[in-house]
């Protein structure tokens, strides 16, 4: 079958096999030629949220960069002989064939990491990975990388759905339709009570604390082991939306949970990341258009990352600093403890360039002024399209072979 991308509303409904695996070997290479296998660096490593975005890079990194066996879980779509699967499930497949064909343990759970059954099943494999791997079933490093519009409480089974919305007032800003490069208003009405609880509930920290507690309970966990989950702050003017807002609360709420964990003798910090184009950002409002302006201005100062840069300096330069530098116990960290990788991005000359801009831009300059054109290229590239040295004009395999 020949696969074309079908995009609606910055939303792409299809991915492509053989691209979203070229993605794949991509990061590999990064991560194995900036990261060591070193003293102290993670040797078994759960990734929940692992196929995409921030978690698929948090496995790469520590498996082709620090050698170590993991255990990814993810929930996606499996292809089937006449339609695509999600990009995340050809993610999964290229890492778990090349982590084999390197020799790395690697066991991928599909499934909803909200449940129980899934939290067992993931201490199952934990053995299981250790045991392939040669080495005792205690995982070093914990990575909470969920983004998720829907969760159902596994005591009570009630759904609850995840919103972006302000809080009080109504917000609206510019935004950009990818496809067409359209500028246009985005609003959203203020979020009702129901709202905003039901979003902490779904991207809060009460899943994260419950997945710790169920190793800890197991008994799987190293005596030093570490766990971060991830959080966004930005420039202030999409606060509003943002951190003010229904998703803001739960990032708070993550943050509580790290205390949580903190206080249960377990190493966790809440790292906050820059804003990239991953399949959750793309439909937040007016991050399209920050996030295009951004990229310009990142790229002409030389220091734009990607998810993988973010993560290999996340691991390199905060989370193992200290096994690097000989300096236990000191990952380096902001006023609040938490894990700043977004410090490029908030540079003053950044922001206020970025913020230059997006007032200058109108429909005539958004071309000249941001990068509309890498934003889609690694939107696109996050569904495995439009990626160099891909066919496709050629029949894809869609099961992914
Ligand atoms: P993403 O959409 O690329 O990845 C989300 C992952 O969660 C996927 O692996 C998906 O399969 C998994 N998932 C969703 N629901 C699941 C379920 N019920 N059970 C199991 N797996 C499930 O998202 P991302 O942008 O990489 O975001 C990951 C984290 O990073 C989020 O907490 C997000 O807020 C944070 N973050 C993102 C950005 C950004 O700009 N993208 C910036 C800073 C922080």
């Amino acid at each position: 079958m020949i696969i074309k991308p079908m995009v609606r509303n910055n939303i792409c409904i299809n991915s492509h096999p053989a691209g979203c695996t070229a993605v794949v070997m991509r990061q590999i290479e990064y991560a194995k030629k900036h990261l060591v296998k070193e003293e102290g660096v993670p040797r078994l490593v759960l990734v929940v949220g692992c196929s995409t975005g921030y978690g698929l890079s948090s496995r790469i990194a520590a498996a082709f960069g620090y050698g170590a066996a993991t255990v990814g879980v993810s929930l996606e779509k499996s292809a089937s002989q006449s339609k695509p699967g999600t990009p995340g499930f050809y993610n999964n497949l290229a890492f778990d064939r090349e982590a084999q064909r390197f020799g790395f343990a690697s066991i991928t759970i599909d499934g909803d990491a909200f449940s129980d059954a899934v939290k067992t099943q993931a201490l199952q494999a934990i053995q299981k990975a250790a045991k392939e791997e040669g080495i005792p079933p205690k995982v070093d490093l914990v990575v909470y990388s969920l983004a998720s519009p829907v969760r159902t409480d596994p005591k009570t089974g009630i759904l609850y759905r995840s919103a972006i919305k302000p809080i009080g007032q109504g917000f609206s800003g510019r935004t950009v339709d990818m496809m067409s490069g359209n500028i246009f208003t985005a609003s959203a009405e203020p979020a009702s009570d129901e709202e905003i609880a039901s979003t902490v509930k779904v991207m809060g920290g009460e899943d994260w604390e419950l997945w710790m507690d169920a190793l800890a309970k197991e008994d799987v966990l190293a005596p030093n082991a570490r766990t971060v989950a991830y959080t966004y702050i930005g420039p202030e003017f999409s606060w509003p939306i943002y951190k003010n807002g229904t998703i803001g609360k739960a990032k708070e709420d993550l943050e509580r949970a790290a205390c949580e964990i903190n206080k249960k003798q377990i190493n966790a910090w809440v790292s906050v990341n820059k804003a990239l184009v991953t399949r959750a950002s793309a439909v937040i409002p007016v991050i399209p258009f920050y996030v295009s302006c951004l990229y310009k201005v990142m790229k002409e100062k030389g220091i734009h990352e990607g998810c993988i840069e973010q993560i290999v300096r996340l691991y390199k330069d905060r989370l193992y600093y200290a096994s690097a530098h000989n300096e236990p116990g000191k990952t380096p960290v902001d006023s609040e403890g938490r894990i700043r990788i977004d410090d490029l991005e908030m540079r003053d000359d950044v922001q206020k360039e970025t913020a230059a801009r997006m007032e200058k831009a109108n429909q005539e300059t958004l071309a000249s002024l941001a990068d509309l054109a890498g934003f889609k290229q690694d939107f696109m590239e996050a569904h495995g399209f439009d990626v160099e040295g891909i066919d496709y004009e050629a029949d894809a395999d869609l099961l992914g072979n």
